[in-house]
């Protein structure tokens, strides 16, 4: 593959942004590790948004599908199925960002991280999962 050297910071690059005429990271982008396709940087993401929403899609093609069989829209269905996958802060019941510490089973809220670190160290002394639960919980 024919490479270019990105003016911006001297590296060689597959891709130019034809924008900037610098590589994708002096760009902002970010490369989508599945289409290649450049991205605008976003946290740790290494695909782009088209990859990410294919994925769900395959991923809930089924739950889609019962949905709609069921009578629902597609777009009612995608919605359904995008509740049923939303995870509820154990502490304090509000929808937790998948991928938030706590492994999405407290939010991101002070007090519920505090649970969430009493429920680490409960585990940390051997307690089983239920148990750690109860005893963060109970405090
Ligand atoms: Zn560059
Ligand atoms: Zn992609
Ligand atoms: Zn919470």
């Amino acid at each position: 593959m024919e490479q270019e050297v990105c003016p911006n910071c001297g590296e060689y690059t597959d891709y130019i942004n034809s924008w900037t005429g610098w590589c994708a990271s002096c760009s902002g982008l970010d490369l989508c590790a599945n289409c290649g396709k450049p991205f605008a940087k976003d946290r740790n993401r290494t695909r782009c948004s088209t990859c990410r929403k294919n994925d769900w899609l395959e991923k809930n093609a089924d739950e889609i599908e019962d949905y709609m069989s069921n009578g629902l829209s597609l777009i009612d269905a995608k919605a359904q199925v995008q509740i049923d996958n939303t995870i509820f802060c154990l502490n304090c019941g509000d929808p937790v960002n998948s991928g938030h510490a706590g492994q999405a089973l407290f939010c991101a809220k002070e007090e519920c991280r505090k649970v969430y670190n009493r429920y680490t160290w409960q585990r940390k002394k051997g307690l089983t999962k239920e148990n750690a639960l109860r005893e963060a919980l109970a405090k």
